[in-house]
């Protein structure tokens, strides 16, 4: 059985203001306070783990540690199969230097080509892992994912990182296109927390 979440307060592990407003928001029905791991002047720990459960582990962890509190992180990125699952836990450094999403959505392409393959229709998911932690170093970890093909040349300015390319399954239009309260709903991140919030929440 999950541990419940009973804690008042929670720590979101991570110093981007937009993923502590969005996580905030998915909470507020179960009345608890969240704080973020930036606010709290919390080190950002390296995400050395081999998979994005670990990694969600690492920052979670790292984020209890630091504050006393419960906490909750996520990593994320895409994975395309044909790739062997790259670019996976790199999707951020695959953008470097200078988070260039064009550069690593290009290197993408290039790479499916040098397999001799398509790059049009190619599968590919993005994956989400939340973790929660709690100070005696109870943890539990939820995956979500959602499944599209990829299209290039990039398409769409809504979204951010790979939306531009990734079509999820029966849709027409990339997430960098489409409606984003569509895209948050469907998303891997919701995916994951949908899952969260029933093991954790209910
Ligand atoms: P992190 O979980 O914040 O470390 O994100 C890892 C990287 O995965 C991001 O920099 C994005 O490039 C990519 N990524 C994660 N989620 C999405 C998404 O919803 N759309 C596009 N790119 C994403």
């Amino acid at each position: 059985m999950p541990r419940k979440f009973t804690e008042k307060k929670l720590v979101i592990a991570s110093h981007n203001p937009g993923k502590v407003f969005e996580i905030n928001d998915l909470l507020q029905d179960f009345g608890v306070e969240v704080v973020s791991a930036g606010d709290l002047g919390l080190p950002e720990p390296i995400e050395d783990g081999l998979t994005f459960v670990a990694n969600a582990e690492i920052k979670a962890r790292a984020a209890t540690e630091g504050s006393g509190l419960p906490a909750l992180a996520d990593d994320s990125g895409l994975v395309v199969p044909l790739l062997d699952g790259d670019p996976g836990i790199y999707s951020a450094r695959w953008a470097e230097p200078g988070k260039d999403f064009d550069l690593a959505m290009k290197k993408i392409r290039d790479a499916i080509v040098a397999k001799g393959k398509n790059p049009e229709g190619q599968n590919a998911y993005f994956a989400c892992a939340l973790s929660l932690c709690w100070p005696n170093g109870e943890i539990e970890t939820l995956e979500g994912t959602v499944h599209g093909t990829l299209t290039f040349p990039p398409k769409g300015k809504k979204g951010f990182g790979y939306d531009p390319i990734f079509v999820p399954i029966n849709y027409q239009l990339t997430f960098g296109e489409m409606d984003q309260t569509e895209k948050h709903r469907i998303s891997h991140r919701a995916d994951a927390f949908q899952k969260l919030v029933n093991a954790c929440f209910k």
